[in-house]
């Protein structure tokens, strides 16, 4: 628990810092990306407006000079504005005509009629006045069915050019159209007609009237243009009904252009004579407003973010991990030396309590049995050479441990150490019952070893083979030649070792846990010291073991030493 709350103190809230760190800095960038496109867009807009503004007073300029000198303004619509209101362009002032009320009088009273106009039209010279009367002649031949004649003067005033209007703006031409109209006959000729000139329609009437003669020749060119005419008809309607309301407005700032249906209307004052001139340009003709789209996608610097921050991640996580295997280890080190020290003292203190005992019968019993003597002090021998193996055996291990145990190799023979070990192994197995077969084989050669590490190594197997070996109380010990080494072998029948557990009984202080291993009494180190005796001679030692039926430990060392 305290180690759970160690590592969480110092692994875990500190990676979690980091996360919720970055993960803030993270945010904090986009922010400031998005505050950054924002002000772009807005500077982007700006730029927008300023140009637009530019182009419109521009425009304003252009058709202020042009209309005040009598030409076509270049603008979608330009008026004067005399007393608050608009004169549209159209609004001609009425032409004088000319006595026609004894023609019109004839009209009515059945007399020659068109004679009267006809003759009218002889005296007077100007176009308009002369369309005029044309117009009334040819209503007049109409009507007392001169059919023929009527074409004639209707064609004449279909040539006439659409500029030529009447005081509604209507071009006598329209008229004319409309009333060949009427017979189907002359509705090519009409068609030509529109064809020739490009047909304009600026006041409302002519507007509809063009929509007429649109509908009525199937023309869709010239029906888009009339809905056009009368779009353009509504709209200067509408602003004629709303300029008091925005007079106020415009004639305050200069420059000002407010949005007035599908027009952008502005006022342009003559410095000179102070008349105000009111300018209409279609939005449509403006470029769009094209609002640049804020920037949603990270920066860069983000996914550095996000891969410093996953590196570094990895990098805690790594360590978190290697440092947690290493406390483990510590930890299960620790507890496999607690119990050694309880092992070794356990295993010291059998020999030493049975050297107490023989020593006090003797001391007790001075005169016993001849024989009896023999074996107590026999007895007290063995106990204390299993004592010295033991100390031996711990003494070896910390030197190892402190890197301080040395061997000194020189050519010796096996079957000496071999002799030596079996020797010192001899009375205790005779003891316990055991038989020791040793099967000695061909010649062997000499070794470059260090005797009394090689005999000690020997002597651990033989006597683990001891300790281990259940009912079946045999044991061989085999040296034979293979392969360019000597190999020592160790057999005994007893309970053996379970394969999980064979590439583990090696390592230091390791027991195999299983309740048979246990109740024999051990410290972890014999083997220990056998596989760094081995290495030390570049041999190794070996195991196959099965479960109840027994093991072999095979000590192989390289005749050809490479220490
Ligand atoms: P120990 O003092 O416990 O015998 P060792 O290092 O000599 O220590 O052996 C390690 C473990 O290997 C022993 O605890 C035992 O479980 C197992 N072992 C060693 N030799 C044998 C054997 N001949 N038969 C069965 N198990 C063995």
């Amino acid at each position: 628990m305290k180690r759970l709350a160690l590592f969480a103190a110092t692994v875990l809230v500190p990676c979690g810092l980091l996360v919720v760190f970055g993960w803030v800095m993270i945010r904090q960038d986009r922010e400031l990306a998005a505050r950054h496109a924002e002000d772009e867009r807005r500077a982007a807009a700006q730029q927008q407006q300023r140009e637009r503004m530019a182009r419109l007073q521009g425009m304003k300029r252009a058709a202020t000079e042009a209309f005040f000198a009598g030409r076509q303004p270049p603008v979608d619509f330009a008026a004067q504005v005399t007393d608050g209101n608009i004169r549209t362009p159209w609004e001609t002032a009425p032409s004088q005509m000319p006595d026609l009320e004894s023609c019109e009088h004839a009209e009515f009273t059945g007399d020659d009629a068109a004679a009267c106009y006809q003759r009218a039209s002889e005296t007077v010279h100007d176009a308009r006045r002369k369309a005029l009367i044309q117009l009334l002649l040819g209503r007049a031949l109409s009507r007392v069915h001169q059919d023929g004649r009527a074409v004639l003067v209707n064609r004449e005033l279909l040539a006439t050019p659409f500029s030529l209007a009447d005081e509604q703006g209507v071009p006598f031409a329209y008229y004319a159209a409309d009333r060949l109209l009427g017979i189907p006959a002359e509705t090519p000729v009409v068609r030509s007609r529109f064809r020739q000139e490009e047909p304009s329609a600026a006041a409302p009437s002519a507007a509809y009237l063009l929509k007429s003669i649109g509908d009525r020749l199937g023309d869709a060119a010239l029906q888009n243009r009339a809905a056009a005419a009368i779009e353009f008809a509504n709209q200067v309607e509408s602003l004629e009904a709303d300029l008091p309301a925005l007079l106020p407005a415009l004639r305050r700032d200069d420059p000002v252009w407010i949005e007035h249906g599908a027009w952008q209307i502005s006022l342009a004052k003559t410095p000179e004579s102070g008349k105000e001139l009111l300018v209409g340009i279609a939005s449509s003709r403006l470029p769009a407003q094209v609002a640049t789209p804020v920037t949603s996608a990270p920066s860069p610097r983000t996914g550095l973010y996000l891969a410093a921050l996953a590196l570094v991640f990895f990098i805690a996580a790594s360590g978190a991990y290697l440092l947690w295997r290493d406390v483990q280890r510590d930890v299960q080190l620790a507890e496999m030396r607690s119990q050694f020290v309880s092992s070794v003292s356990h295993e010291l203190k059998t020999p030493l309590t049975a050297i107490r005992m023989f020593a006090e019968t003797l001391r007790i019993r001075p005169a016993s049995q001849v024989v009896s003597r023999e074996e107590y002090l026999d007895t007290i021998l063995n106990e204390s050479e299993r004592l010295s193996r033991l100390v031996d055996n711990v003494l070896d291990f910390s030197k190892i441990e402190q890197g301080r145990k040395l061997y000194r190799l020189q050519p010796i023979s096996i079957g000496a150490v071999m002799d030596t070990a079996v020797r010192a192994a001899q009375y205790p197995l005779q003891q316990a019952g055991f038989t020791l077969k040793v099967a000695a084989g061909e010649e062997l050669p000499l070794v470059n070893a260090d005797a009394d590490a090689l005999q000690q190594a020997v002597l651990n197997l033989v006597m683990n083979a001891m300790k281990y070996s259940g009912e079946r109380k045999e044991i061989e010990i085999e040296t034979r030649r293979e392969d360019g080494a000597v190999v020592i072998g160790v057999r005994d029948y007893g309970i053996g070792i379970p394969v999980e557990y064979q590439g583990r009984i090696f390592e230091r202080f390791y027991r195999v846990p299983s309740a048979e291993h246990q109740r024999v009494p051990g410290a972890g180190l014999g083997l220990t010291l056998v596989a760094h005796i081995a290495k030390a001679h570049g041999g190794e030692v070996t195991v196959e073991s099965t479960p109840g039926t027994g093991s072999l430990f095979a000590l192989r060392l390289p005749v050809e030493q490479r220490v």
